[in-house]
């Protein structure tokens, strides 16, 4: 059995940055199961897992095109303090749920400047080139109901 649509895969994987930093890994926690076909996973390495075995591993590099997107300065916004929770300190890297076009979304505090503050509405790895290793460790057939929920049931998936 290959990975292809409506395949449910279970991955041991490890992120890290061009810098050799760990920014994800599944290690201690268990292999990541997804639904594969249904945008579960960022598509460059959805593309990736395309094709593979149980035992295959492989090391995935995935340019900010295909996983979190480019920076886009036009999300940086400075906004005033007062339309932030008053009894609260504001710090530099803070992470606010803020209601977006596209739903709810994550905005960083950037910088401070006295009562303006500069919130980024990119996703933190937005801009980062990827680097993943890796190993498939399970396939299955999804269920009925799991292709038509878009996602996973039962361990590591929703349970509903
Ligand atoms: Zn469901």
């Amino acid at each position: 059995m290959q990975i292809q649509k409506h395949i449910v895969a279970s991955i041991e994987y490890t992120l890290t940055d061009d810098g050799g930093q760990v920014i994800d890994t599944s290690e201690g926690r268990g292999p990541l199961t997804y639904l594969h076909g249904a945008g579960n996973l960022i598509p460059g390495l959805e593309a990736d897992l395309e094709g593979k075995g149980v035992g295959d591993a492989f090391k995935s590099r995935i340019e900010p095109a295909d996983a979190y997107g480019e920076r886009n300065d036009a999300m940086v916004q400075d906004v005033p303090r007062d339309q932030l929770p008053g009894d609260m300190e504001i710090e530099v890297g803070m992470q606010f749920q803020a209601q977006g076009p596209g739903g709810v979304q994550v905005v960083t505090v950037a910088a401070v400047n006295g009562d303006v503050i500069k919130m980024d509405g990119n996703h933190p790895l937005a801009g980062v080139t990827l680097n993943f290793d890796v190993k498939v460790v399970d396939i299955r057939e999804a269920t009925k109901e799991e292709v038509e929920h878009g996602h996973v049931h039962g361990a590591g998936g929703h349970h509903h």
